[in-house]
């Protein structure tokens, strides 16, 4: 087969003009796209529940797509580092002073202090509720942030009418925001305290680190899909007029296996996209003491680990861990290298 295949393209070489050889190609890779993108729109459209893989590659295929379209112009003044965390607005203190009591006087203080649609006050007061009730969000001062958090503004447009619904969401190029039952597993995971230097691994929407910006001053995020960075980091920029607490979370489009050394170390991590093992950059930059939370599994399963670095006296470095989810499974994005491969090893496949 791989010498017919030479042999072919040895012979197309000679005698076919390099023009009709792209147009040729071309003609392949916009075909491959729309021939994939029929079969997942019907799968999307039809009543049978799409397939989280379905649901990634055709908001993939959506963006691509969308994005080969955009003009150069719409990245000017695009940057790889955002790093507005100078300004230091003090979004814990604000969440303090907030009464949360009673409804009425949590939505008379939010009416008067803050720019949010009422419709939404409503909606997200219920929810809190109920996560209090039914997940891991106890911790007032992680109830409070998520109770300034505008989840409305970070699901995208797409997800309508689904902003405080109970499961994880698709926002375009293959990412999703996390579902609020996991969000709250691993925001009260870490126990961040005023004062905390916090890095995310996975910007995405833009929704951790905007609850992360009400419990600390110091937060870092790192996002590797390019129009996805782009698009988060307009978004903080534009919400940072109501809301000057984003205005401390300091953004790179990189790579954030291996952390961000400039910054390091850092008192908490969080990683929002999967992978089997513990990236070794990550794990130094962690100060001792510190604690990180991440997806811990190969690709199609993952268990929420919380990760400890103790160091002993004599300056010996060792792990606790702890299954924060006692054994229940989650599945997030994986997580991946500049290339797009995950950096976790496949399962063999099943006898
Ligand atoms: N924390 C996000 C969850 C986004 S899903 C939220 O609140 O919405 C996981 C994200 O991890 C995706 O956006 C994906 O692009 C990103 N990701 C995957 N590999 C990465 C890497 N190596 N470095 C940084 N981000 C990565």
């Amino acid at each position: 087969m791989m010498i017919l295949v030479e042999k072919m393209t040895a012979f197309l070489k000679k005698t076919v003009p390099v023009p009709i050889v792209i147009a040729v190609s071309s003609g392949i890779v916009v075909g491959g796209i729309f021939g994939l993108s029929i079969p997942l729109l019907v799968a999307a459209h039809s009543e049978r529940v799409a397939s989280y893989e379905e649901v990634a590659a055709l908001s993939m295929v959506e963006d691509a797509l969308r994005f080969a379209g955009r003009s150069h112009s719409e990245e000017a003044g695009f940057s790889y580092v955002t790093l507005p965390g100078i300004q230091k607005y003090d979004g814990p203190r604000l969440a303090q002073t907030m009464p949360i009591e009673t409804k009425e006087a949590w939505l008379s203080w939010m009416s008067k202090n803050r720019n949010d649609d009422p419709f939404f006050l409503e909606e997200r007061w219920q929810w809190a509720q109920d996560l209090v009730l039914t997940s891991e969000l106890k911790r007032p001062e992680d109830v409070r942030a998520f109770l300034l958090t505008p989840r409305e503004h970070f699901v995208r447009a797409r997800n309508k009418g689904l902003e405080y619904a109970n499961t994880w969401l698709q926002i375009g190029y293959g990412a999703t925001i996390t579902d609020p039952d996991v969000v709250s597993m691993m925001t009260s995971t870490l126990k961040v305290q005023h004062g905390d230097k916090v890095l995310e691994i996975g910007t995405g929407s833009g929704y951790q680190s905007a609850i992360l910006s009400y419990l600390t001053k110091d937060v870092y995020t790192i996002e590797i899909i390019k129009p996805l960075f782009i698009e988060t980091d307009a978004l903080y920029r534009e919400l940072e007029k109501s809301f000057p607490s984003y205005s401390v979370i300091n953004r790179k489009l990189g790579d954030g296996y291996y952390g961000w050394e400039e910054y390091a170390p850092f008192d908490k991590i969080i990683v929002t996209c999967s992978i089997d093992h513990i990236p070794p950059p990550l794990l130094k930059q962690l100060n001792p003491g510190g604690i990180m939370v991440l997806p811990l599994g190969p690709p199609n399963r993952q268990y929420i680990m919380e990760i400890v670095k103790n160091e002993a006296e004599d300056g010996s470095i060792t792990l606790s861990r702890r299954d924060v989810y006692n054994g229940l499974s989650v599945k997030f994005i994986p997580f991946r290298d500049d290339r797009g491969s995950s950096y976790s090893t496949p399962l063999p496949p099943e006898e």
